[in-house]
């Protein structure tokens, strides 16, 4: 595939589709470093070819799969030998139709590089496809795309979520994937992986009823730009009440993603659009934040019943404001190791230079004292990397203010961020489209407010 080429072309402005379009999403990767991969089959007539060579598969054998070089076996006495790859089929016609339909694969690694990071069972429909790469073993799911988005939708957020933020959550993420200007992992051989790098997808295991049910509802609906183009609908967990423009996040425009305020008309919060340094401190820390009606607070979502609307593997925490302390240490290491300051003495002050409109940072200059005791500043500049340079835990958000803790000399002894929202911030609000569900509103207006001059659009019956 050409990696300059959008993995759904719209040729001549036409982007209707003819027929429900397959993708192929990377479940085990390369960098997971698996050797070794265990599954069984939940009927008969699976097969496993390579090839032209191809065998049946005994349903509830446990069969293993093992990685040489760039070459793969599968237990001998099903199909001997070694090969460049295996597909994994399933009798022609097979649907998953519940929770836990599928092949059963064993440990796969799921919030890939977070500190959530974990191997779990999932279940999984439609063709497995293995590699080996250096040994590693690469396994592919190549599954209709309606059929992705029930995963993804229960993946994200639970089975559990009203069928309206279902629904939006589903034409966002099929929004997304359609729209991406190139494929996220084009020299692969998927195109999008299973994780928070692309869309979080764990097969059939998390599945509802009302999922199945939204997705019904929604079939091949899109967001379509006023250029007539899918829209790239980003989305993340919790703007913290102002969504961010996308040009602040990724340093481009993407159309359709643009700063908004998440609550209703006359709310106390208007006076927060944009975020500034005038009204950041009461912005985050203001009394108006333990009650009011922005759609993503806990007075809207309150945080003891956010669990059961929550992913997986989700933390559960304050996804609305959120305190967390540093010590010198602390700043040392990750700065160290995510940093990228391999000079690093002692940590004097973090100082943010530029904001976006929903206060996210994306300048932070570093001052510091290097080993050989000069003064040096360095400057972080996206609010990703700063998420990632604070915290061996990637940081919630950028967007936050800092209290440093100083000791009697004035050196710093570490710092306190008091900060709002989860995540990027730009597109949909995961928890405030939640919040909207809850109070009533359908699909398309939860979409319409996250999401500029859009529309929406059913490309394929
Ligand atoms: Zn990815």
């Amino acid at each position: 595939m050409d990696s300059k080429q959008p993995p759904f072309p719209i040729v001549n402005g036409q982007y209707k589709m003819p027929a429900e379009p397959v993708v192929r999403i990377g479940i085990v990767l390369a960098q997971d470093a698996k050797h070794e991969m265990q599954f069984s089959v939940p009927g008969d007539g699976y097969r496993i070819s390579a090839g032209s060579k191809s065998a049946a598969l005994e349903k509830g054998v446990v069969h293993t799969i093992s990685s040489h070089g760039d070459a793969l076996s599968i237990d001998h006495a099903t199909l001997p030998g070694q090969h460049a790859s295996l597909r994994l089929s399933p009798p022609a016609g097979t649907k998953a139709a519940k929770a836990g339909d599928g092949t059963h694969v064993r440990k796969i690694v799921a919030g890939r590089g977070f500190h959530w990071q974990k191997n779990i069972d999932q279940t999984l429909t439609d063709v497995l496809e293995f590699f080996s790469r250096n040994g590693a073993i690469v396994m592919v799911n190549e599954i209709p795309i309606e059929t992705y988005l029930t995963g993804v939708i229960t993946g994200e957020m639970s089975g559990e979520c009203p069928i309206e933020f279902m629904k939006a959550q589903a034409i966002a993420a099929r929004s997304w994937l359609l729209g991406q200007p190139v494929a996220p992992h084009p020299s692969q051989p998927y195109l999008w992986c299973n994780d928070d790098c692309c869309q979080r997808y764990q097969g059939t295991g998390g599945w509802s009823q009302r999922a199945i049910d939204a997705i019904a509802q929604c079939r091949g609906e899109v967001l379509i730009t006023e250029t007539n183009k899918y829209c790239d609908a980003r989305y993340s967990k919790s703007t913290g009440t102002v969504s961010e423009d996308a040009e602040h996040v990724w340093g481009i425009a993407i159309e359709g993603l643009v700063a908004r305020l998440d609550a209703p008309k006359g709310s106390v919060a208007e006076k927060f659009f944009p975020v500034t340094e005038a009204n950041l401190r009461d912005y985050i820390l203001g009394d108006w934040t333990r009650n009011n009606d922005v759609y993503c607070s806990p007075t809207v979502v309150p945080e003891e019943t956010i669990t059961k609307y929550l992913g997986r593997v989700d933390e559960t925490g304050q996804y609305f404001r959120w305190e967390k302390k540093l010590s010198q240490a602390d700043l040392r290491e990750s700065l160290t190791t995510r940093g990228g300051l391999t000079d690093l003495a002692t940590v004097k002050s973090l100082n943010p230079i530029a904001r976006g409109r929903s206060g996210r940072i994306r300048e932070l200059d570093v001052v510091y004292a290097n080993q050989k005791g000069e003064t040096r500043t360095h400057r972080i500049n996206s609010e990703y990397k700063i998420r990632a340079a604070l915290s061996t835990k990637f940081l919630f958000s950028s967007c936050f203010i800092v209290s440093p803790d100083l000791a009697a000399d004035g050196a710093l002894k570490g710092v306190t961020l008091n900060g709002a929202g989860w995540g990027h911030g730009a597109g949909l609000c995961q928890i405030g489209g939640l919040g909207r569900a809850l109070k009533g509103q359908r699909y398309d207006e939860i979409l319409l407010h996250y999401y500029s001059n859009v529309r929406l659009e059913r490309i394929y019956s």
